[in-house]
């Protein structure tokens, strides 16, 4: 019996992980959920059916609504409690998947504690790649991808990551992929809160609409795997049915297809290297006829050529690039900005910003900050333009 606890549970990461739990009772335990707190009523359900001993929220109107419903469990409140249960090492595995930059100090606890961290929440990664790396060799814990393009990747560099020439993420291209840039000015939140293929929290759908998302994930990609941000390459793949690719030094090329569904890459991400029956629709190759590769529209998707920028600049620009855009995308889902101008305000953020190490949490957070604040003027400022 596996033991697992769930940060971000209530969102659309963590409720899969549940389905995905709750079709194997004989194999694992839900130990601690951990939440923002914005739909307490389900965090009860869950704690209530998968019978769980720990419930961490941040919210602290959230946590005393729980501790009038759960008097006889132990309920955590705020970043503190969070981070307790994260690194409480009563869990075989950690899935982080709560959404932002807030999910990398309980990222971290679990990477002290050593247990496994199965890692959604891909912007703990972005903004704090050198420490949550740090800390995961120091402990011994094993990480491992949940996000589809890197499950797949992991999955096809099993044993032999030294002869690796090239990574090649897949994109769907998002919404707006054939969108001109003029219509790109005009797209609003409801448009850009529809994706083709997924169905997914609304930061991420944004990102996708951006392929700011794609972005995030080629610095994810340079972290997980050490690949430098030459060798990782991006194909817009409208199908979503292959995950990746991993090119090869004698040019053989390995993927990773299946219907597009979170549950698979999370269920790997519990039980690797075995892998779990699951209740998916399974690929009928016949019925998806076609899989076909695109170049990036670079010029109308620029969020994408920041992210590399931020890459190759290193230290705290992954951070300032991930700042800004959670900033920007908040500003356009609350219709103050337009959908072109989250680039924009990343671009903006990046260039008044002289990289520097990021050695500690502290100066990661210093860093994030002030990114933060520097991202919402300029927001301010092109919402009057
Ligand atoms: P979501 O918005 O649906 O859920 C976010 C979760 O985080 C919720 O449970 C929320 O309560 C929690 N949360 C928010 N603020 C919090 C705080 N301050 N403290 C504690 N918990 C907090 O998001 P999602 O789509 O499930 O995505 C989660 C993460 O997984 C993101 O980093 C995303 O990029 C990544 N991811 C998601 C998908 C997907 O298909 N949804 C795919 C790949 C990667
Ligand atoms: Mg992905």
């Amino acid at each position: 019996m596996e033991n697992v606890t769930i940060l971000g549970s209530t969102g659309s990461i963590g409720r899969q992980a549940l389905d995905v739990i709750g079709e194997h009772p004989d194999s694992f335990s839900v130990v601690g959920l951990g939440a923002g707190g914005s739909c307490p009523q389900l965090l009860l359900e869950q704690a209530r059916s998968f019978d769980v001993a720990t419930v961490a929220v941040h919210d602290e109107d959230a946590a005393a609504f729980l501790r009038r419903h759960l008097p006889d469990r132990r309920v955590l409140s705020g970043r503190a409690g969070l981070m307790d249960l994260a690194g409480s090492g009563q869990a075989h595995t950690v899935l982080c998947a709560m959404v932002g930059m807030e999910g990398l100090y309980s990222a971290l606890e679990v990477a002290r504690s050593g247990v496994r961290l199965a890692l959604a929440n891909k912007e703990a990664l972005v903004a704090g790649g050198d420490l949550l790396l740090k800390a995961c060799r120091r402990s011994g814990s094993e990480l491992i991808p949940v996000d589809s393009e890197h499950s797949a990747i992991y999955q096809c560099l099993q044993g032999q990551s030294r002869s690796v020439r090239r990574l090649i993420l897949t994109a769907s291209g998002g919404p707006f992929r054939d969108h001109s840039a003029q219509a790109l000015a005009q797209v609003t939140p409801k448009q850009a809160l529809k994706h083709p293929n997924w169905s997914m929290g609304p930061k991420i759908t944004v990102d996708s609409a951006t392929l700011a998302n794609k972005g995030l994930e080629v610095i994810e990609a340079h972290y997980l795997f050490s690949v430098p941000y030459e060798s990782i390459e991006v194909s817009v793949h409208r199908q979503s049915i292959v995950h990746s690719l991993v090119e090869f030094i004698d040019g053989s090329l390995l993927s990773h297809l299946g219907p597009p569904d979170m549950r698979i890459p999370i269920a790997y991400a519990l039980s690797a290297p075995d892998r779990l029956p699951l209740s998916v629709n399974y690929l009928e190759l016949a019925s998806v006829g076609r899989l076909t590769f695109e170049p990036v529209r670079w010029r109308d998707f620029p969020a994408l050529q920041l992210a590399y920028v931020a890459g190759r600049t290193g230290g705290s620009m992954t951070a300032i690039y991930n700042a800004a855009n959670e900033v920007a995308v908040a500003e356009f889902l609350a219709d103050r900005i337009a959908f072109t101008s989250i680039a924009r305000v990343i671009e903006h953020v990046m260039e008044q910003h002289d990289s520097v190490p990021v050695d500690t949490l502290e100066t990661l957070t210093a860093c994030d900050d002030w990114a933060r604040s520097c991202a919402l003027k300029e927001a301010g400022r092109l919402s009057n333009v």
